[in-house]
């Protein structure tokens, strides 16, 4: 399941980034040719993060179209499962993916606040 190795590469990232403060909120960009499930990802988060530093820190996935750029006419046709990797302007075969791949954390929300951890130390 690979929502599950993505998240526990996510969650060190992002465990690095916090230096210690509490995450509230964790923002990744999700290419659709990742073939990522966002269920699946939620679940796998929640899992990943369970008894961490990361714990109760939400996961927002924002998902990036796939497109399509064709090297030779420069039209950019966004990527349909049913779609092969020819332009569809010209027809040519010399195209390039010029998104859709992505997995990039973009941004962490968290609490400057060091006082408010509950419970006895
Ligand atoms: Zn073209």
């Amino acid at each position: 399941m690979h929502e599950v190795s993505l998240c526990r590469a996510l969650a060190g990232s992002v465990t690095r980034a916090s230096r210690g403060r509490r995450v509230e909120a964790v923002h990744v960009d999700v290419g659709q040719l990742r073939q990522i499930v966002p269920d699946a990802m939620a679940h796998a988060w929640v899992f990943v993060v369970r008894n961490t530093s990361l714990d109760g820190a939400e996961l927002h996935l924002n998902p990036i179209p796939a497109v399509l750029a064709c090297d030779d006419c420069g039209a950019e046709i966004e990527l349909g499962p049913e779609l092969g990797f020819a332009c569809h302007a010209c027809g040519s075969a010399s195209t390039h993916v010029a998104s859709g791949e992505e997995f990039t954390l973009t941004a962490i929300d968290v609490s400057e606040d060091l006082g408010a951890v509950k419970g006895e130390p």
